[in-house]
């Protein structure tokens, strides 16, 4: 019963017991006609209705109580179950306004710091990364949405856990719970159903005095993608993407684990450097894209080749290494090794498929020995890279061990090129010409104007050996403008002095070509000199004609059309077919020495050089047999029908001073090889 109710009943009884008391005083007033009595039950009456009209009073205050108490129930009910939002409810009862005000300040203050709470745990369940509040002993409070759908648990099911116990098996050995709340490491976490996530976790320490909120933070970044993407980067940045094998930098740390242990343990090693032969020109001539995919069949046949142990490294465009160790120390190895290159080179010599055509390519090696010739790795690729250099100068598709004076040349090779750049302006080079003999006749109608460069305390150098460092270093540009001008201007002074030189002819370098400048070039120089165009002959290897033909073929035309005659060089040694030949103004074909050479012995050279000689006629050219040595030779060559010849059966490479008493007899006293022709015609005809 509430306050109001009470009131009012204890004050209706009050009034009751008056109005009982004022009536029973009316009523013996009135029947013993005593008027004092009745004035004492009229005051009585009227004590009465003031003392109602007190009592209402009374009861409607009582009432406000009521309600103001009942609301301030409420509000404080509300506030119990955290419910801030609604202000306390306030009657304005004076009484109670004060506890009122003092509730409504604690209601405000729980509701900011409820606001405040909210807000940080939807910036935790909003972060991408999972965040665990632990005791400073390491046990789960609170883990955010994260953190949950990182680990597959609900948050219910994580609180109570150790970290520790959220890593992987593997990791927890490691794991220093102290440490790790102050620093950032990676680790693994194991989720629900036991998969694996390596993770980058930050730790750090809740500093506070209040007991109840120490611990620790926890910030676990899922750090999957970026190992992937790791572990590519570190396979893109050790093997090549190509042919899967090691790329240089792997093989010489895999090489310098290997020689060290070889040293510990005192086994030998060796090192193979393969090079492919003139791989340039698969590249210029079928394009880069087929180049590659004879470097991947490459690759795959060599995998298969070498024994398991070894290691294979590809460190340059078609440079190749193995590295064979537990090798005896205290035996030589030659053999077996010299076995391993020769099978080796075999697999390299079975054909190639190019774009439906079987090609056949060779490959030179080099071999060193650690410890015999270097025992770190920088010396040892040196030196069989130096052997494999020489292999190649025997030739190539050979290999070759390491032998210290092999060093030496590639020291010198350094300094020739240097030496090189000053050759032009020191007035180093020189020409020679080998005469071209005209095999119906025996005649000299032309000759080959070719480079030396005489180096002082060197001797005559050999273009085999400075043209391809002048091509590398772009010299050849100048050196070839060189040339130009010096044979037009020996071929003005042969004529003026009244001899006949026939046709000269240069040869020409594919970066000469590609020059953007080379016509207008070779115009000035033709009219500076005043020589016609026709009087000379460019000769362009197989492999130049073939690089980039559509240019090429361009070129040749507006070549052809100034008058200069054009002629294939070193035919046989490329890989251009007969019918890409026909489309170019190509007016000579010379077939390469190393088919003239032993034409008279090898059956299948003379198949091939009457082939060459056949089909050259047959598109209109001339043929030319280079490096002719022999009379044998010559018969062979008059036999088949070849045009002309040049070699030194002629006559080596001379000066032009020589070549004009050449012409000069020959304008006296008549062909002056004929003798020549006339023993190899008799050998010819049947007796
Ligand atoms: P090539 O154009 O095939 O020149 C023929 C080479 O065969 C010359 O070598 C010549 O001396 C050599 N030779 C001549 N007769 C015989 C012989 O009977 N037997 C043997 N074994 N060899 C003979 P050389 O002078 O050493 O030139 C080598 C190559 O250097 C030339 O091959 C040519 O491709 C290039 N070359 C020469 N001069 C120049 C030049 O001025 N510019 C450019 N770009 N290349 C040049
Ligand atoms: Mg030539
Ligand atoms: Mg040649």
């Amino acid at each position: 019963m509430n306050g109001a109710l009470k009131y009012f009943g204890s004050t209706l009884w009050a009034f009751g017991a008056t109005l009982l008391v004022a009536v029973l005083t009316g009523l013996v007033a009135l029947w013993g006609h005593w008027p004092g009595m009745l004035a004492i039950a009229a005051a009585g009456v009227v004590a009465l209705v003031g003392s109602a009209l007190l009592a209402m009073r009374g009861w409607r205050s009582a009432r406000m109580l009521d309600l103001a108490v009942e609301a301030l129930t409420r509000s404080a009910q509300r506030i119990g179950q955290g419910e801030y939002a609604r202000p306390v409810e306030e009657r304005g009862h004076a009484a109670l306004g004060e506890l009122a005000e003092a509730m409504e300040r604690m209601r405000s203050r729980l509701r900011q710091s409820t606001i405040h709470k909210d807000y940080l745990r939807s910036i935790l369940d909003s972060m991408a990364d999972a965040v665990f509040l632990t005791s400073p002993e390491g046990v789960v409070k609170t883990a955010n949405a994260a953190a949950c759908k990182m680990l597959g648990f609900t948050e219910e099911e994580l609180l109570g856990r150790s970290i520790v116990a959220l890593l992987d098996q593997s990791v927890r050995g490691d794991f220093d719970l102290l440490q790790a709340a102050q620093d950032t490491r990676e680790t693994v976490v194991r989720t629900r159903d036991g998969q694996t996530i390596p993770v980058s976790l930050a730790g750090s320490r809740i500093e506070t005095d209040d007991p109840q909120f120490q611990g620790n933070i926890f910030v676990a970044r899922n750090v999957t993608d970026r190992k992937r993407a790791e572990r590519r980067i570190r396979y893109l940045a050790r093997y090549d993407t190509l042919t899967k094998v090691a790329n240089r930098m792997q093989f010489q740390h895999l090489l310098q684990q290997t020689l060290a242990r070889g040293l510990r343990s005192g086994r030998a090693v060796a090192l193979l450097y393969l090079d492919m032969d003139r791989f340039k020109e698969v590249n210029d001539t079928f394009g880069h894209d087929t180049g590659d995919r004879v470097l991947e069949v490459l690759a795959e046949r060599l995998i298969r080749t070498v024994p398991q142990a070894a290691i294979l490294g590809r460190l340059a465009g078609d440079e190749f290494a193995l590295c064979l160790h537990g090798l005896p120390a205290e035996t030589d190895n030659r053999v077996p090794i010299g076995q391993l290159a020769r099978t080796i080179l075999n697999e390299v010599a079975r054909a190639f498929q190019l774009n439906q055509q079987e090609v056949f390519l060779t490959a030179s090696i080099g071999i060193a020995f650690c410890p015999r010739d270097a025992e770190n790795v920088i010396d040892l690729i040196r030196n069989a890279d130096a052997a494999m250099y020489h292999a190649k100068q025997n030739g190539g598709n050979t290999f070759t061990f390491y032998s210290p004076e092999m060093n030496a040349a590639a020291v010198e090779r350094l300094i020739l090129k240097s030496k090189l750049r000053r050759a032009l302006e020191r007035d180093e080079l020189v020409i020679r010409y080998q005469p071209k003999v005209e095999l119906a006749t025996g005649r000299v109608v032309g000759a080959e104007a070719l480079l030396r460069w005489r180096l002082p305390g060197h001797g005559d150098i050999p273009p085999s050996r400075f043209i391809p460092l002048a091509e590398e270093t772009n010299l050849i540009l100048d050196i070839g403008e060189w040339v130009l001008n010096r044979v037009c201007m020996d071929y003005r002074h042969l004529k003026t002095v009244g001899s006949e030189p026939g046709r000269i002819s240069l040869n020409l370098s594919l970066r000469q070509l590609r020059q953007a400048s080379f016509i207008l070039r070779c115009r000035s120089v033709f009219r500076r000199q005043g020589v016609s165009p026709a009087a000379l002959e460019l000769e362009i290897t197989e492999t130049t004609l073939m690089a980039d033909t559509k240019n090429t073929l361009r070129l040749l035309k507006e070549l052809n059309a100034m008058g200069l005659h054009l002629s294939i060089d070193d035919f046989g040694t490329g890989y251009s077919s007969l019918s890409a030949l026909q489309q170019f103004p190509i007016g000579t074909l010379k077939i390469d020495q190393s088919f003239v050479r032993d034409v008279d012995r090898n059956a299948g050279n003379a198949t091939l050089v009457r082939t060459m000689i056949e089909m050259g006629r047959s598109l209109g050219m001339a043929v030319v047999a280079e490096g002719v040595e022999t009379a044998s030779q010559l018969q062979f060559l008059h036999a088949a029908g070849c045009d002309q010849a040049q070699g030194r059966l002629f006559g080596d490479p001379c000066a032009a001073e020589e070549l004009l008493a050449l012409l000069k007899r020959q304008g006296s006293s008549g062909a002056p090889f004929g003798h020549l022709l006339r023993q190899a015609e008799a050998t010819t005809r049947p007796a």
